[in-house]
């Protein structure tokens, strides 16, 4: 209307002043719009609904605009919570469910199949188990969830295992690299992967080799990354703790958890007393209402502000729950590890399996293809001085 009007005074006026007065009245229209659609999304918000487009997995319901709901879409909801499912069981990549999608034939909104990141989004938004954001709030939405918070958390520990996996893969850098060394020369192992002509099994094999190897013809022969890797594997087998070091690792664990459980309820009490506290507030304000000592409206906008105040609660002892179980995770690690070595590594993602590898052994000699000798840690040293570590076989030599 304004500008219409303006337009139509055009003549009159310099051209100067009225593109002042156009850009003026633009930028405060703009402004009121924005002002206006930033109320209504944060409106949205305290309502309890996520303000931002939807995602995949859900379709709108209801309303216009900013008043839109949503709800599960009847047909892509189960695959999106199968999605889930399957990658919490850490058997499957990225690249996998990608494909597997696009076999499920859930798309993008412009029709192609669903990309690396969009995947990764998918897993990590907290939305599908029911949290809604914005402007660096959350709380739990009034949509109805796709999963539970628990499959949500088993997630993020695999993306977290992958995503130090991948970072590996991509410098290419395998595992018993800066551990295995050459007999003849002292020289580190490195390694790389060869073509594989094999009409049997196509792809790559993966071979460590002496860094001098070629250059000044140490005569050091190749070894296939398996091979190496597996011999590896029953250095490890060797190895047992001695019982009174697995108690001493018990005692330390029901020390951390007990702390843990201290820690955790004193705040989980804390959140509780704050809890009760607003609930409180909250009946003497219902009770003011009935008895007619306070208008609608102050009652709405008090009994709003409680209500998002016990709901950020709900959230802080979700949250609290979550940071509980990486501890036990954790601790877990710690024990299996203890009572049998060889387990725990076997079963250890890559990134854990170094951390193994960096505890025992600085050095892993290898001479033709087999392993020579390893050379101990420090710690190791002490622990097998003090037989807290009883070795099996014969074969570990300083
Ligand atoms: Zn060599």
């Amino acid at each position: 209307m304004a500008i219409k009007l303006l337009s139509v005074c055009e003549g009159d006026v310099s051209d100067g002043l009225v593109g002042n007065i156009f850009a003026s009245v633009a930028e405060w229209e703009s402004d009121v719009n924005g002002q206006r659609t930033r109320d209504a999304l944060m409106q949205k918000f305290r309502e309890g609904w996520q303000p931002s487009p939807l995602y995949i997995g859900y379709r709108s319901v209801g309303g216009e605009g900013e008043r839109k709901t949503c709800e599960p879409d009847i047909y892509i909801a189960p695959v999106i919570k199968q999605l889930f499912e399957l990658y919490a069981t850490g058997n499957y990549s990225i690249l996998d469910l990608q494909e597997w999608l696009k076999d499920k034939n859930v798309l993008s909104r412009n029709g192609t199949s669903l990309g690396h990141s969009v995947i990764c989004n998918i897993l990590n938004n907290p939305f599908y188990y029911g949290l809604i954001r914005w402007h660096g709030e959350s709380k739990i939405g009034k949509h109805k969830p796709i999963i539970d918070k628990a499959l949500f958390d088993t997630c993020q520990y695999v993306l977290a295992k992958h995503r130090s996996f991948l970072i590996r893969k991509r410098t290419h850098d395998y595992l018993l690299r800066g551990f295995a060394y050459c007999y003849h020369c002292d020289q580190r192992y490195t390694a790389e992967p060869h073509p594989n002509h094999s009409i049997n099994k196509p792809g790559f094999v993966h071979y460590y080799h002496c860094q001098k190897r070629g250059k000044n013809g140490c005569p050091a022969k190749y070894i296939e990354m398996s091979e190496l890797e597996q011999m590896v594997e029953k250095e490890f087998k060797k190895l047992q703790f001695s019982d009174s070091f697995i108690e001493t690792v018990i005692t330390k664990a029901k020390e951390i958890i007990a702390e843990n459980r201290r820690t955790s309820s004193s705040v989980v009490q804390g959140i509780i007393n704050q809890k009760s506290g607003l609930e409180t507030r909250r009946n003497t304000l219902e009770d003011a209402l009935l008895d007619g000592t306070i208008d609608r409206e102050t009652f709405k906008r008090r009994h709003n502000e409680l209500q998002e105040q016990i709901l950020n609660l709900d959230n802080q002892m979700l949250e609290f729950d979550n940071k509980g179980k990486i501890d036990i995770d954790l601790i877990e690690e710690v024990l299996a590890f203890a009572r049998n070595i060889h387990q725990a590594y076997i079963e250890a993602p890559t990134f854990l399996k170094r951390h193994y590898l960096r505890f025992f052994f600085e050095k892993i000699v290898v001479k033709d293809k087999k392993i020579h000798k390893v050379v101990p840690t420090p710690i190791f040293k002490i622990l097998k001085n003090r037989y807290e570590i009883i070795i099996r076989q014969p074969g570990l030599r300083d």
